[in-house]
């Protein structure tokens, strides 16, 4: 049966997808390993037909081993236009490739390559700031097991990022690309996270204007919030991952052992509490533990206030869990449309913020395509719709940067 753009999207995401030996992927963004690793696939845009959202993104695993063995293949070039051919079907799908942009190749003003500052993950840009997460510097490590950061910190990208790299490449990647968005990480960081980030989120707001939104490890001091949020930040996300007490010691046993779970919800319904409804998120994994847990930990989020955002879990190259099969699409559409029903029924404004398409993920908005009309799905895109047309002079506000010199 034929897929739709969000249906497409999970197969690729739990498939991966093979390049065609002739297939043209000059100019197109190169495979990127940062962050996590999570990053590591070819970004897509893949047609919705609709108006409002004109394209999912996805960034498909390509390199992974299971990929290998995808049944879809990607042929085309730039003038022709792309295509993914599923070749249990021999059904082809149009996907636009967006362009790597110029700024990957420019230099911050000391010298380093912005492509090695920040990568374009989607729509968003999205920048690790702090040195490596102190969970691979313990022995034995205790780094998440899906995680590949300690590789990639230092080897593909800066191990060290100046507020001045970090706001030059923000203002780069704004001016070509149409940022909106920089999503700021730097994983766990002792009692240092929200404290070394707070100068960066100061720095992007007065100088270049886009939103910005912070992902680290919990904090016990919850006054930290305060300062970041009065500091400008417009986003908090909380890396919970895994709801399974068992599961999660497994998986994260940094985070087990030095966190617990509590401290990430509780931190997740202060902020929630702190900042406008739909600011805040609660991230998670699926395909790891069973998937019962995970509609759990989506119900839990979403009652926060929260919008969960649910990774498919990405057998990694490097990663400890790179062997690991990755799961089924048809738990996947499951779980997606339990993120879209739970957003509903707890009234959170998902898909307001202008330009904000995350490729890593499922995005929230994305899982209406998966959902059967009916009265209560009909309401509540009436009520996203007319909130996105009352925010837009606040987003406008928030996007200014505050000195003249930007
Ligand atoms: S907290 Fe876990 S996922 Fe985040 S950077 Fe550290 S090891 Fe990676």
């Amino acid at each position: 049966m034929r897929l739709n753009a969000c249906e497409l999207e999970i197969d690729l995401f739990c498939r991966g997808m093979r390049l065609a030996s002739d297939v043209d992927l000059n100019g197109a963004r190169s495979v990127s390993r940062t962050r996590a690793g999570l990053g590591s696939g070819l970004e897509i845009m893949l047609p919705t037909g609709a108006r409002i959202k004109p394209y999912v993104w996805v960034n498909v695993p390509v390199v992974e081993r299971f990929a290998a063995a995808s049944p879809y293949n990607l042929a085309g070039d730039f003038q022709g236009g792309h295509r993914i051919i599923d070749e249990r079907s021999g059904d082809s799908y149009a996907v636009k490739l967006p362009r790597e942009p110029r700024w990957y190749s420019e230099t911050t003003s000391r010298g380093v390559p912005m492509s090695r500052v920040g990568v374009l993950q989607g729509s968003l840009l999205g920048i690790y700031i702090n040195p490596v997460c102190a969970f691979w510097n313990y022995a034995p490590a205790l780094n998440c097991r899906f995680c590949t950061t300690g590789q990639n910190v230092g080897m593909n990208e800066a191990a060290d990022k100046t507020i001045a790299d970090v706001v030059e490449t923000c203002r780069a990647a704004r001016d070509e690309s149409g940022v909106t968005f920089v999503h700021l990480n730097g994983g766990f960081q002792g009692s240092r996270g929200l404290e070394f980030a707070a100068p960066y989120v100061a720095a992007i707001k007065r100088e270049v204007g886009i939103l910005v939104g912070l992902q680290f490890a919990p904090e016990r001091s919850f006054e930290r919030y305060d300062a970041v949020i009065d500091a400008g930040v417009d986003h908090l996300s909380f890396c919970l991952e895994l709801i399974d007490p068992d599961w999660f010691a497994r998986i994260c046993p940094g985070k087990a052992r030095v966190h617990g779970q509590r401290l990430f919800i509780d931190a997740m319904a202060y902020c929630a509490k702190r900042l406008p409804r739909g600011a805040v998120s609660g991230e998670i994994i699926a395909g790891l533990e069973p998937v019962e847990r995970t509609l759990e930990a989506i119900e839990l989020i979403a009652g926060l206030g929260a919008f969960p955002t649910v990774c498919i879990f990405r057998p990694t190259v490097g990663a400890d869990l790179e062997d690991w099969p990755p799961p089924s699409y048809q738990e996947m559409r499951r779980v997606m449309v339990r993120v879209y029903e739970a957003c509903r029924r707890h009234w959170i404004p998902i898909g307001i913020a202008p330009n904000i398409e995350v490729s890593l993920v499922v995005n929230p908005d994305d899982a209406a395509l998966l959902v059967e009309p009916s009265v209560a799905r009909y309401t509540y895109e009436v009520w996203r719709q007319m909130l996105q047309l009352l925010v837009r002079p606040l987003f406008g506000y928030r996007l200014r940067s505050r000195t003249a010199t930007s």
